[in-house]
């Protein structure tokens, strides 16, 4: 069935909309529902994903796991993220970023950012488990691994809460889009 409602929302601002969590919290499943509705409402909305695997493997080669290439790697991130955003761009970062200055460092590189938590326990996530990473860090397997043998700082006042315990993913992009709607980032 046609989508009536297409080409009706636009993105009036570039910003930076930066997913933050546990890994397997759900960051890359949310990303691309949000993607794919937002594509459906309008293909012409600029959008680019910076995914942290990707980056990891491209432009952060040189980085590990210490807190100093972690903070590294997030202003990195957050540099890019802010000169593509600035160009009317919705630029969509699903990086666990598990340290609170880094990610405020990064909020500071970009014109307009938003601070989405992607929130669900350590108990789930390593139930969802969808890489298998985490039983890789319980026996030891993988070091320095968030939730488990490195920190991740929660954030105290994230700009939208995504409970993924309590909400469908459906749910969940829809809410991100309600704030951008209400925030004056996507418009009529
Ligand atoms: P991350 O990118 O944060 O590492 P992923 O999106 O790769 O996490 O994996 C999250 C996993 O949790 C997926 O297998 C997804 O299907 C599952 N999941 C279950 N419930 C939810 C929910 N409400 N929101 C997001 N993901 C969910």
């Amino acid at each position: 069935m046609p989508n009536t409602q297409q080409n009706s929302l636009y993105l009036n601002k570039g910003l930076t909309l930066w997913l933050t969590g546990l890994s397997g919290s759900g960051k890359s499943t949310i990303t691309q529902a949000l993607y794919t509705k937002l594509k459906d409402l309008n293909p012409k909305i600029k959008i680019e994903i910076l995914d942290g695997d990707e980056i990891r493997e491209h432009l952060c080669r040189d980085l590990g796991f210490s807190r100093e290439d972690r903070l590294k790697n997030i202003e990195r991130i957050g540099f890019l993220a802010g000169k593509i955003s600035k160009h009317g761009v919705l630029v969509i970062v699903p990086v666990i970023a598990p340290y609170h200055s880094a990610r405020e460092l990064a909020r500071q590189l970009s014109e307009n950012f938003v601070e989405v938590f992607i929130s669900a326990s350590l108990e789930t996530v390593k139930s969802r488990d969808p890489k298998g990473l985490y039983q890789k860090a319980l026996s030891g397997e993988i070091k320095n691994f968030t939730g488990v043998s490195d920190p991740y700082e929660i954030p105290e006042n994230p700009d939208i809460l995504i409970e993924t315990e309590a909400m469908s993913v459906d749910d969940s992009s829809n809410k991100i889009i309600e704030y951008l709607k209400n925030n004056g980032f996507l418009g009529c």
